[in-house]
């Protein structure tokens, strides 16, 4: 865990934030189902990290109700609705700042509307990778450089960053996944937010 690491940690503590540390995926898989009571319904934000630590199928398996639109679902504005209203909300974010703002982009808005008004536990699970030693402007260029191109080619949009690889916002038509950004500074006033921060990389 290097200095960035550890500056964005102290930053998110001093932000109100519930901050845990995990050496790797493993330990940061064990720390959400820890976070996790037996009883509680998960909703789950679109993230790469989540299906990269199968969360989402250790949850079901043990029994919880897990509302997931990347599991198949046919009507994924209702799953999308039922995850918002679930106990606990699942997801990553996109860049993380020095100073410890969480930031993310969304086309769809499902995620950025359950971290600011959703589920009363909301879990962030967060590797190294998203962190970025400066502020807002440096958060942004990562998610139009790093985290949106292979987003928008994986799901096959017609966007510039998915066939270029590059952002180029005044070419990016009705399939653009960059319209809204939240930034939260702090955790909401109704929601608790547990923030594990993972010393690798995971998710895009
Ligand atoms: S604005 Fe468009 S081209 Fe730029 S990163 Fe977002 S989806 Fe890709």
């Amino acid at each position: 865990m290097d200095e960035l690491f550890q500056s964005v940690r102290q930053a998110l503590e001093g932000r109100g934030f519930e901050v845990y540390a995990a050496p790797d995926a493993a330990a940061a898989r064990d720390r959400a189902l820890s976070l996790i009571s037996p009883e509680s319904s998960v909703g789950v934000g679109g993230s790469m990290t989540v299906r990269q630590l199968g969360l989402a199928e250790m949850l079901e398996s043990s029994g919880h109700a897990v509302w997931w639109h990347w599991t198949g679902a046919e009507d994924r504005a209702a799953v999308m609705e039922n995850a918002r209203h679930a106990d606990v909300y699942l997801a990553s974010a996109n860049a993380v700042t020095r100073n410890g703002q969480l930031v993310n982009t969304d086309g769809t808005g499902n995620r950025v509307g359950a971290l600011l008004h959703g589920p009363a536990l909301v879990i962030l699970i967060i590797g190294r990778n998203k962190l970025v030693d400066g502020g807002l402007s440096e958060a942004l260029a990562r998610i139009r450089r790093e985290a949106c191109p292979p987003n928008a080619k994986r799901l096959g949009l017609n966007t510039p960053c998915a066939h270029t690889g590059r952002c180029d916002e005044a070419h990016c038509g009705d399939d653009c996944m960059c319209r809204g950004t939240a930034i939260l500074h702090r955790p909401m006033r109704s929601q608790r937010m547990a923030v594990i921060l993972v010393d690798e990389a995971l998710g895009y």
